[in-house]
């Protein structure tokens, strides 16, 4: 009887390895010995699968260090058609945020300093002036994202207190985000009103009583109702709110600034009419279809945004001098929305007409043959994703590789930088909306590279 594992390397004879030892000039001596260790231990665990000879246990510690000298984020193509992806990180940046990032990034800055006076300046003063331009509102106020803005503003109006919020907009937003649960950490009471599919006014003013401490409303973002529905509008509940002296707090969620109706993006509200619907305060996502940062963005009466911002829970949930200086500079884009359309790629992406779509997909399917991958192209149907306009069909168009499609998935999932499609129909459609444009040709390149001669 053979033991297998008699026959590993030592740590030591791998180490002394020629090219394993060259690996040195290019990885910490900790990192190499960290691979040769997980190398040797994965020998053991299946000696069906260990290196046969020297040269093979030297390449398996070399991939082993490539692998743990890459970043655990890094970046993808997103190939899915879904824009607002929150799993591939949401809205990418404007040329301009990414400038004001690198420029805030490596030195010093005015976050908290007054160049006016000379003296002690306040974080929050950041951004407000463009967000009352842009909204409409009062007073303004940026928080870690719109979860921290919702606990934040109901601690702040509710704790202890009951907040009102109807039955049909108890909603889950993404795995971790829970109206009900955000809501009893904040310190407010839940109190339900309504029916699922129905909730009028009345059912808010017949649950106000002593303890009620704010009405909530919340738009529902990611799905659509229809049928045997009704519930009270942003503006009905406004007047119901003044009349009994409550604050009316939305939840809005997209973060939608300019209207999108005329690239057949309907239906979704603009944070303006929030604010001029009566709502006392509107939260609301930087990285949604704002297009900026991940943030929550407050706006609303300035009374009722001087005392959020003086709640000890804001040190916090407060943002860093880099969303400050990201979300300041995709605003900025904002004050001239055909500018904002062309630069913010969350709105240029989505507003791209399908020809203009189909003819990269049909460039890219050339080139790709060229380089010796079968593909064609189809019309598919993108969406906004990140829990807006969720009934939105986007007429898009997609390179459909079809040999070995799940094999092709992976090999494009491995590629560097990573190629995410989506298997439908037995094929791998890579969807060019959410590409973007100016990187079409690298794009099909790292493609190609994957696909032909086996990925290497
Ligand atoms: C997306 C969304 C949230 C959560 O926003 P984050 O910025 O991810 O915290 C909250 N409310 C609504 C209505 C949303 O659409």
């Amino acid at each position: 009887m053979s033991d297998p594992r008699r026959e590993l390397p030592s740590v030591n004879a791998l180490l002394a390895h020629e090219r394993v030892r060259s690996l040195l000039d290019r990885a910490p001596r900790t990192v190499v010995t960290e691979a040769v260790r997980v190398v040797i231990d994965r020998a053991r665990g299946d000696p069906a699968a260990a290196p046969r000879d020297a040269a093979e246990w030297a390449s398996a510690v070399e991939a082993a260090v490539v692998q743990r000298q890459q970043p655990s984020l890094r970046p993808v193509y997103n190939a899915t058609g879904v824009v607002l992806h929150t799993n591939l990180g949401r809205a990418p940046l404007a040329d301009a945020a990414i400038a004001a990032i690198r420029d805030t990034a490596a030195g010093y800055s005015t976050l908290e300093y007054d160049l006016e006076r000379g003296r002690r300046g306040s974080r929050s003063a950041h951004c407000v002036e463009l967000l009352r331009e842009l909204t409409g509102a009062e007073d303004a106020l940026v928080a870690n994202n719109c979860a921290a803005a919702l606990v934040l503003t109901l601690n702040t109006l509710a704790v202890r207190r009951e907040a009102l919020v109807s039955r049909g907009e108890l909603i889950e937003i993404g795995g971790s985000f829970r109206v009900p649960s955000i809501m009893a950490k904040s310190g407010a009471r839940l109190v339900e009103v309504g029916t699922t599919n129905r909730t009028y006014v009345h059912d808010y003013a017949a649950a106000i009583t002593t303890r009620t401490g704010a009405i909530v409303k919340v738009h529902r973002s990611n799905f659509a109702v229809s049928g045997f529905v009704a519930e009270a509008s942003l503006g009905e509940l406004a007047a119901l709110a003044r009349d009994r002296g409550l604050p009316l707090l939305h939840d809005f969620g997209s973060g939608l600034l300019i209207p999108l109706d005329r690239w057949g993006l309907a239906g979704e509200p603009i944070a303006r009419d929030a604010v001029a619907a009566g709502a006392s305060v509107v939260v609301m996502s930087g990285d949604k279809l704002l297009g900026g940062p991940q943030a929550g963005v407050i706006v609303g009466d300035a009374a009722l945004v001087a005392r959020l911002r003086s709640n000890p829970l804001m040190r916090a949930l407060r943002v860093d001098k880099l969303t400050l200086a990201a979300l300041e500079a995709t605003l900025m884009l904002y004050r001239d929305p055909s500018t904002a359309v062309a630069t913010v790629p969350v709105l240029s992406m989505l507003t791209a007409t399908a020809a203009a779509v189909r003819q990269r997909a049909d460039a890219a399917a050339a080139r790709l043959r060229r380089a010796g991958v079968t593909c064609d192209v189809i019309e598919t149907v993108a969406s906004v994703g990140g829990g807006a306009f969720p009934t939105a069909r986007i007429a898009s168009a997609a390179v459909a590789i079809r040999a070995d499609a799940t094999g092709a998935e992976t090999r494009l999932r491995r590629a560097q930088p990573a190629v995410i499609g989506r298997l439908a129909d037995g094929a791998v459609l890579l969807d060019l909306r959410t590409v973007p444009a100016d990187h079409d040709r690298a794009f099909v390149d790292t493609v190609a590279r994957a696909l032909v001669a086996g990925g290497g």
